[in-house]
């Protein structure tokens, strides 16, 4: 392998993984895409760069501006290190019911982290609206936008649908994850149907999130909620907008966690719970098909993000969730 050119040459080109416990469960080969590989932890470096180059080929920043964003983190971390890598500032606008990790980690990457409280999206208030009224209130700053800007979701045509058809050498009969933007899935179904329009595309749906009843019977409505950070939509946003769903799944944060578990005792891998849902998404998928189907998902994002809340037995009593055995005692 030859060095890389930079650090942002390190966004993309992921591993993928075949997930022992999640095929054998289900006698189909199920492989996730190791996105907490990239340098910001997360899969959101993939929209983060493809947002900047954007704005750079579009003429809308000059060297030295700001990239404002409103994002539950892991968008703002990615921000955050183009930015520091190509000389630009940033204002990153969070709800402040975040896990703590992703605010630390901004700070430390130099962001000037606003943080607001959690509330509607038609509130004024939401950290969407808030972070629009700062670009539009600073000198030479751009929104990125990440719900609407669909720079976000040709970063997963171009790369994460390419990457996957060509890991999995063509042979994929299904593909499934979470939306918190839809940039993900929209581009990924896209790119895949592109390649084969046979392949399944699923939606994993939170509880909380409206996308389930949309894709079921065409009306936005959500019921319950979810602790999972970075995923829960109530609206069709841009990036959405003509995303080829065959199927949803609606999981619930349990059923998530569950697969957390596994994955980090009988696996080694420690991942966040939008990676959890993905991969109980994915074994619906699979018994949906049935025995011997290829399917992929997304590994969002590191576990290691969520030390404070997802591995922490005080934060999962507080919330109600089931404690993981070997951390009962902690
Ligand atoms: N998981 C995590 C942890 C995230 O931060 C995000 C992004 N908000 C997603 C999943 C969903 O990705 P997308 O925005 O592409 O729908």
């Amino acid at each position: 392998m030859h060095p890389a050119t930079d650090t942002l040459a390190l966004i993309g080109n992921t591993p993928l993984v075949r997930l022992k416990g999640p095929s054998e469960a289900t006698g189909c080969e199920i492989f996730g895409k190791c996105e907490f590989a990239n340098p910001g932890a997360s899969v959101k470096d993939r929209a983060a760069l493809s947002i900047v180059e954007d704005a750079e080929a579009r003429g809308l920043i000059q060297p030295g501006g700001t990239f404002v964003e409103g994002t539950a983190g892991n968008t703002g971390i990615g921000l955050a290190l183009v930015a520091n890598a190509k000389g630009y500032r940033t204002i990153i606008v969070m709800p402040e019911t975040q896990s703590r990790e992703k605010m630390d980690t901004l700070r430390a990457l130099g962001a000037e982290l606003v943080l607001v409280p959690a509330a509607p999206y038609s509130n004024p208030g939401h950290f969407v609206h808030t972070s629009r009224r700062i670009a539009e209130e600073t000198s030479n700053a751009v929104w990125a936008n990440q719900f609407d800007n669909i720079a976000n979701r040709r970063a997963h045509i171009t790369g994460t649908a390419e990457e996957i058809w060509a890991q999995m050498e063509g042979r994929i009969d299904g593909f499934t994850c979470a939306v918190g933007t839809g940039g993900t899935l929209a581009g990924v179904g896209l790119g895949l149907k592109a390649k084969d329009p046979d392949v399944c595309i699923a939606l994993s749906d939170p509880h909380g999130a409206a996308l389930y009843g949309y894709y079921a019977d065409g009306e936005l409505h959500a019921e319950g909620s979810s602790v999972a950070e970075g995923i829960g939509q109530g609206r069709i946003t841009a990036n959405l907008e003509g995303a080829p769903v065959d199927t949803q799944f609606r999981i619930g944060d349990e059923e998530g966690l569950e697969w957390v578990r596994r994955l980090l005792a009988q696996e080694g891998l420690c991942l966040g719970l939008s990676s959890g849902i993905n991969v109980a998404g994915a074994v619906r998928l699979a018994q949906a098909l049935g025995p011997g189907k290829r399917i992929a998902t997304i590994l969002c994002d590191t576990g290691f993000r969520y030390l404070s809340t997802l591995y922490n037995a005080d934060w999962l009593r507080a919330k109600g969730l089931s404690v993981h055995p070997w951390l009962a005692h902690a």
